[in-house]
């Protein structure tokens, strides 16, 4: 334990859902797998086998598309009035607050990250989400328009477009947020009218099940919301699965060029939200105090598991070495402890392939001629722990530069001039997003534009909002998220062009 503070007992409710075998979620109800694979649930602080789920293979996920398909042309959905398919979404978003405390310590449980963050960022966040889209509901509109046509001498036109929910959706989500995340999937589909088949990580698969009988007793009719549970090739399956008429996607970007290609052969609408390697730039004048706190939390905040997470820090050679020292210091000086310990600050990453692979990068950065000011390594504990790691003299071609780390780390590296931070922020593949650190509102002016980034906060980090886009330039993807526009990615336009 972090500081000997008093660990949270899991409730019953959790310890219950753990012993149960679950199943795919499919036509309103639970079945056992088609096949008889199954995977392993571990909890990241031990180690230990919690629970298992179904690895779905390509049957389930025909089961699923089919139960999807069926539900959206026979208009279960789609042909309740928006009103009260917003309303059944209000009640979803009221049931997750309901059971908010189960899933938060499920999610903390699977994933490893602190209950703190599982209770007032994962569940906490979700129900102003799950009603800010739910409101979208009852706002689909089209637009009329003049139109100058002469082909029929005499006639008059009434031109017009109406926004039509897409189809089935597969809404394939990360291990990082899997709550979140997957409700960012699945909440403006559902909106728009469309019906999803869900596809959590195979890491993190426990809220995204619990979530199901929330969508029923919410009163969302069989079909329109299925779960099939299982790795990469599941998700694969649901790609390629010709009922499928849209995907969105939030994982690597590898992962993502790979959906990408599959579904240019049908030309499948995609929302892409991917990979990051955002930086932040702390100018000259930023006090060392508040830019240490910033970068503690853009960098380290959910143990770097973040997308957005400020992973390369671009810092005013004036203030460098005090600010490298101040940070190193408060990075060393946090507590490491599973995330059921309200009082530790680092836990585990979310399984043991990602922690190695945290530690290979750390070994890459050393050998390519980098250096580790503290952490990077593991403790002597059981759980997928990594000490937070700092890291300077990281050339800009390092690979611990260039790839996405997605852990507790960060590279610090000074700039002599403001052209220069903003030539080393855009030195990347990604944009996802990027910070500026400063009072100095005219550098502030002439910085933000030149980012290349989907997001730039300004003396803050990682904050989101459902009424805020979110996602990438370049190849960290396609789209957005949130924003009044949100349900747009979900809709076809069509067209109405009325002689009379
Ligand atoms: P991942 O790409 O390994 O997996 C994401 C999902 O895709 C999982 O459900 C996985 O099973 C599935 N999958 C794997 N191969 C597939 C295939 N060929 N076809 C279809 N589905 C497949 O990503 P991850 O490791 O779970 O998540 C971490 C990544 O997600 C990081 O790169 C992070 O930056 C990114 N991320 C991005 C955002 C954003 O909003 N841009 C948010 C969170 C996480």
């Amino acid at each position: 334990m972090a500081n000997g503070s008093e660990m949270v007992a899991p409730l019953a409710a959790v310890s219950g859902f753990l012993r149960q075998q679950h199943g795919v979620f499919i036509d309103g109800e639970w079945r056992p797998g088609r096949g008889a694979e199954r995977l392993d649930v571990f909890d990241p602080a031990t180690g230990d086998v919690i629970t298992t789920v179904v690895n779905a293979n390509a049957q389930d996920v025909d089961d699923a598309a089919q139960s999807a398909h069926r539900a959206f042309e026979n208009g279960a959905w789609t042909g309740l009035p928006a009103a009260e398919r917003e309303r059944r979404l209000l009640k979803f978003a009221d049931l997750v607050e309901q059971n908010a405390e189960e899933l938060a310590q499920l999610e903390t449980l699977n994933q490893g990250k602190s209950i703190n963050i599982s209770r007032f960022v994962d569940v906490g966040g979700a129900p102003a989400y799950m009603r800010y889209i739910a409101g979208l509901t009852t706002k689909i509109t089209g637009e009329t328009f003049d139109v100058s046509i002469g082909a029929i001498p005499g006639a008059r036109f009434n031109a017009s477009t109406r926004r039509e929910p897409v189809g089935v959706v597969a809404a394939i989500a990360p291990w990082n947020f899997p709550l979140m995340i997957g409700l960012w999937k699945i909440m403006p589909a559902l909106a728009a009218g469309c019906t999803v088949v869900l596809k959590p990580s195979e890491v993190t698969p426990l809220t995204s099940v619990r979530l199901m009988d929330l969508a029923k007793e919410a009163g969302l009719p069989a079909g329109v919301l299925n779960l099939v549970t299982g790795d990469g090739r599941t998700g694969k399956a649901l790609v390629d699965h010709p009922l499928v008429s849209k995907i969105t996607f939030t994982g690597s970007t590898a992962t993502g060029k790979a959906i990408a290609r599959s579904a240019a052969d049908r030309m499948l609408r995609t929302s892409l939200e991917l990979g990051g390697k955002n930086p932040a730039i702390f100018l000259a004048d930023a006090p060392i105090e508040q830019a240490v706190q910033g970068a503690v939390m853009g960098g380290f905040f959910n143990n770097g598991q973040v997308c957005a997470a400020s992973s390369r820090l671009f810092v005013a050679r004036s203030i460098y070495e005090p600010f490298t020292k101040a940070l190193a210091q408060a990075v060393e000086g946090m507590s490491i402890g599973p995330g059921l310990d309200p009082a530790a600050q680092i836990n585990p990453v979310a399984s043991a392939g990602h922690r190695q692979k945290i530690l290979d990068h750390v070994q890459r950065a050393r050998q390519d001629g980098a250096r580790i000011l503290t952490g990077g390594d593991s403790p002597d504990r059981p759980g997928y722990y990594v000490r937070p790691a700092v890291v300077v003299d990281a050339a800009a071609d390092f690979a611990i530069s260039r790839q996405e780390v997605f852990g507790p780390l960060v590279t610090v590296t000074p700039f002599d001039s403001e052209d220069e931070a903003v030539r080393l922020a855009n030195d990347t593949d990604m944009g996802l997003a990027a910070s500026v650190w400063t009072n100095d509102l005219k550098k502030t002016m002439d910085i933000v534009p030149r980012i290349k980034a989907g997001t730039v906060w300004v003396n803050c980090h990682n904050l989101v909002d459902p009424n805020m886009p979110f996602g990438g330039f370049k190849e960290s993807g396609v789209g957005r998220d949130f924003g009044v526009r949100s349900l747009e990615a979900y809709t076809e336009v069509k067209s109405v062009c009325i002689a009379y």
